[in-house]
């Protein structure tokens, strides 16, 4: 009899623990960012423009970006460096897998030979749900960009001969970790230097945090933990805030146009920047203004393809309405 209970106990606490641990799982999600770069001579400096080196930029934006999502409950963020240290590609890979890791974040400046290259840019994996996971992210990301003006050079994909071209996206794929890299944008181009020197490193970590923010919320339900989510609360809150101390106003106004864009998706409930509705379909619209409705498993599917219909410099076409049906005509009849 005595045995029978102490055994019924165990099971009791084991089912506990389970469940608890369930609980837990379920609002967790842990993002690991990876400041570009670090660490001495000039591989460790990463582009450079005098004043700036990429190399203390990523760090600045990833140490500032981390303290932004702290209001983010059930999210854990996690750096690869937190100093001026050099670490191989693998071994930041090796670090997200350690932790864990959902999602890798790896933030960079880009620079150019001839110094004619504008705007922001997002590179992902091209192969299936490492691809629908980074151009998700990547759409949230440029639209905070553009809408400080910057152009957007899109999400991109580039392939080499071991698989995806980018050695970061390339390890954090092979350990099973959806990773992007984001190019913030061109320290050698004149327009882009002056977003960034108007804006400054914090501008650009809260413009990083709320596109982070709005696919965590839009793909996962994750909120913020104070505020609610509504526009008349978001804009008050800026106000407040910006009441509150004069060092936070500028950030602060800054907040303010991309918190009413992040209400707005919510409320239409987009879903990688088309509508969709409750049962998870896909409202898409093409360039010539063509629609088309598309179920969620359809969608996934369509989004794990678009990779391969990327042109030769890896941009993602915009497909009409047309050629995604004749894609998905190829896989139902098994073509695909
Ligand atoms: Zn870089």
């Amino acid at each position: 009899m005595n045995r029978i209970l102490k055994l019924l106990t165990g099971v009791a606490v084991a089912v506990f623990l389970c469940l608890a641990a369930g609980a837990v799982q379920a609002q967790a999600y842990i993002l690991v960012l990876d400041p570009g770069h670090g660490g001495p001579g000039a591989s460790g400096l990463g582009c450079t423009y005098p004043p700036y080196s990429e190399k203390g930029l990523t760090l600045d934006v990833a140490t500032k970006l981390k303290a932004e999502l702290s209001d983010i409950p059930g999210l854990t963020v996690y750096m690869t460096r937190t100093g001026d240290t050099f670490l191989s590609l693998e071994e930041r890979a090796m670090y997200a897998k350690s932790v864990n890791a959902d999602l890798l974040i790896s933030l960079h400046f880009n620079s150019s030979g001839p110094h004619d290259k504008t705007g922001t840019e997002v590179w992902t994996s091209a192969f299936g749900n490492n691809f629908t996971v980074g151009a998700a992210l990547g759409q949230q990301l440029l639209q905070q960009y553009t809408a400080m003006g910057l152009e957007s050079k899109g999400v991109k994909t580039r392939l080499g001969d071991r698989g995806d071209y980018y050695g970061i996206i390339r390890n954090g794929v092979a350990v099973g970790i959806p990773t992007i890299i984001l190019e913030h944008c061109f320290l050698d181009y004149p327009t882009d230097r002056s977003i960034l020197e108007a804006k400054g490193t914090q501008g650009f970590a809260h413009a990083d945090a709320v596109g982070i923010y709005n696919f965590l919320n839009s793909n996962y339900g994750m909120t913020r933990g104070q505020a609610a989510p509504a526009a008349s609360t978001a804009s008050k809150a800026a106000s407040q805030d910006t009441a509150k101390t004069e060092t936070k106003t500028e950030s602060q106004a800054a907040a303010a146009a991309p918190a009413a864009q992040q209400t707005t998706a919510i409320a239409s409930q987009t879903k990688y920047g088309f509508p969709v509705d409750a049962a998870g379909n896909v409202y898409y619209t093409d360039a010539s203004g063509s629609k088309a409705t598309f179920s969620s498993a359809d969608w996934s599917w369509l989004l794990s393809q678009w990779s391969y219909t990327s042109d030769a410099e890896g941009n993602l076409k915009t497909l009409s309405t047309k050629d995604l049906q004749t894609l998905l005509e190829k896989h139902r009849a098994g073509q695909m």
